[in-house]
């Protein structure tokens, strides 16, 4: 039987086009790839990249706050929104051309519009052609879940953030994971008042000793923190976004951003329909090779549920390519993925958490706490937190931590002697690198307690 095409992806994001463009230029194959946004995905157009802008941004008055303890006259002005979403614009641009181009020059096919499946080998494109295609990929990413309440209508989701016309003066955030305590950090660092409110402790999952130290110093620039509140009604008047919570209190706003989590973008994708099993959540179930039970069909990145991270999906979506298109069969690896926090202070974290190991096997645990020089000289009251969670029988660092100016830099180092089955002893073996705050990692002796 002969098809159109011998892969389709449909969605334009990190997984996607990676392996279109892996499929069509390395293993010759004859790809197209639907999407119906911005080529890109979340993690360029409304994810990751402009949020480390605006991460970048909002750490300028510290720096400028700094340079003058440094001995710098510098002042301080305001902060021109407009003009920076101006210039960020320009660069989502430009980077959604390069991701173009990165397609055309592989030879894929880009149908800018939306795609839907209507057989195991056939897509559906919005303006009525139907297509065929030996494989197709689902790459969709996943959408802000918000959840059912009264006024639901009147909040932002990270999709609309960017896209603010003027930034609010006060700003009610609700949620507790990764983008919630990133904008928490960002708007306050950018002059807006924030209030948080999230239904269990913010950031639960990851290192409790890390949690409470950003937690700490969140609360402590300002952000108002309240956990175990949940929104019950919001009411637009006069004065703002009215915001009722289950214990009562009322609060008003300018705005209120939901962070409460993604889910997989299948919702009319014709998956259930073509025989492909989801899983209550609506995420696309696949096996190791991300492949569906539907044999023509294979799913990456967040759509599956796995890890909802940028580079897990790439790598899910080369694998694929690699499995299905050229000769080389292998699956994607989820082990120790390092990732990072950019809240401020930021965190790097790869591994298990203290919590977390401990139910596995017995383990030493090393921290290393104090005050960064840089910080400690201009009298600010930052403060670093190394932390290493090392297993008792085989010596390996099964766990690494570091809340700290950069740690999503220093994770990814610290991550690959992880990959690499480094013990505690292989660390100390190091030798440090002075004076910098990573150095720590390599000089903790002794362990501050068994668990
Ligand atoms: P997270 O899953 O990280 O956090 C969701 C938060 O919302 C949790 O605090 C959760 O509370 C709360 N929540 C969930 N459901 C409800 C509900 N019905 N009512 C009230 N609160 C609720 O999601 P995010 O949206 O922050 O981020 C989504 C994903 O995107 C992340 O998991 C991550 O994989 C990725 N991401 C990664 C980034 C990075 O690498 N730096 C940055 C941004 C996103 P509870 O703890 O009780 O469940």
């Amino acid at each position: 039987m002969s098809f159109d095409y011998d892969l389709f992806v449909i969605g334009g994001g990190s997984g996607g086009v990676r392996a279109a463009r892996i499929a069509a230029a390395e293993h010759g194959a004859k790809v197209a790839l639907a999407e119906e946004y911005r080529m890109g995905g979340t993690c360029v157009i409304r994810g990751c990249v402009p949020k480390k802008l605006m991460v970048f941004a909002s750490s300028m008055p510290k720096a400028v706050e700094e340079a003058r303890a440094y001995g710098w006259q510098a002042e301080l002005g305001a902060f021109d929104w407009t003009g920076f979403r101006t210039k960020l614009d320009a660069e989502l641009d430009r980077l959604e051309a390069i991701y173009r181009r990165g397609q055309s020059g592989a030879g894929v096919t880009v149908f800018d519009q939306r795609a839907t499946v209507a057989s195991p080998h056939e897509v559906r494109l919005a303006d009525g052609q139907v297509v065929s295609a030996k494989h197709i990929l689902i790459a969709t990413g996943g959408t802000p879940f918000v959840p059912d309440f009264d006024g639901r209508e009147h909040v932002m989701t990270s999709n609309e953030i960017f896209k603010m016309e003027a930034l609010p003066k006060r700003i009610l955030i609700v949620g507790g994971g990764y983008i919630a305590c990133e904008f928490a950090c960002i708007l306050e660092g950018l002059g807006t008042g924030v209030t948080l409110w999230n239904r269990s402790p913010l950031l639960r999952g990851f290192d409790a000793e890390c949690r409470d130290l950003i937690v700490e110093k969140m609360a402590a620039r300002g952000i108002a923190i309240h956990t175990g509140l949940v929104v019950q009604h919001i009411r637009k008047s006069e004065a703002g976004l009215v915001v009722t919570a289950g214990d009562g209190r009322s609060e008003t706003f300018d705005a209120v951003l939901y962070a409460t989590g993604r889910v997989p973008n299948t919702a009319g994708l014709g998956l259930a329909e073509a025989g492909v099993t989801l899983a209550p959540n609506g995420a696309v179930t696949v096996d190791d090779w991300s492949q569906t039970n539907v044999p023509s069909i294979y799913a990456v990145g967040d759509v599956t549920d796995r890890i909802a991270l940028t580079p897990v999906a790439i790598r899910e979506g080369h694998a694929f390519a690699d499995t299905v298109f050229g000769a080389t069969p292998r699956q994607a690896d989820h082990e120790l993925v390092a990732s990072a926090v950019f809240t401020r202070p930021e965190f790097g974290t790869c591994g298990l958490s203290e919590e977390a190991a401990r139910e596995i096997e017995p383990v030493e645990i090393y921290v290393s706490a104090f005050r960064p020089m840089r910080s400690a000289f201009a009298g600010g009251d930052e403060k670093v937190l190394m932390k290493l969670v090392v297993s008792k029988a085989t010596r390996r660092v099964l766990g690494c931590h570091i809340v700290a100016p950069e740690a999503g830099e220093m994770i990814q180092l610290a991550a690959i002697a992880m990959k690499m089955g480094a013990t505690k002893e292989q660390f100390d073996a190091t030798c440090a690198v002075h004076p910098t705050m990573a150095e720590e990692l390599v000089t903790m002796r002794k362990p501050v307690r068994h668990a």
